[in-house]
């Protein structure tokens, strides 16, 4: 991989949840009280997941295995990230950049 494709290669996905804790996407469904998509796990998954995971229209959004592209000052990304690096989990979201 050339030095460009690396710098455009997105962050990848750590299941923090914040993406659906913003907004739900077009399988999703929006828990005003709650504040997140009502299909979000409480460990961060998709209840969806592998409902719609090879639906065409998936592919654009939630576009699981895409990465990340709330990466920049996301806090709640963040402590995912040092989660995983202190339980040295990192190469397991590497390999699966899936929300
Ligand atoms: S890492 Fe990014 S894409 Fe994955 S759940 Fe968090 S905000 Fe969403
Ligand atoms: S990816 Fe799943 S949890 Fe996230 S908004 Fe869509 S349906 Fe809800």
């Amino acid at each position: 991989m050339s030095t460009h494709e690396e710098e455009l290669k997105p962050s990848p996905c750590v299941q923090c949840g914040y993406c659906c804790s913003k907004c739900a996407c077009q399988f999703g469904v929006w828990d005003h009280e709650a504040r997140r998509c009502e299909f979000l796990t409480e460990d961060k998954k998709c209840a969806l997941y592998h409902k719609i995971k090879d639906w065409p229209e998936a592919q654009m959004s939630p576009a699981f295995g895409a990465g990340c592209s709330s990466s920049l000052f996301n806090e709640v990304r963040m402590q995912k990230v040092a989660q995983i690096q202190r339980e040295n989990k990192w190469e397991e979201y590497e390999l699966q950049t899936a929300r």
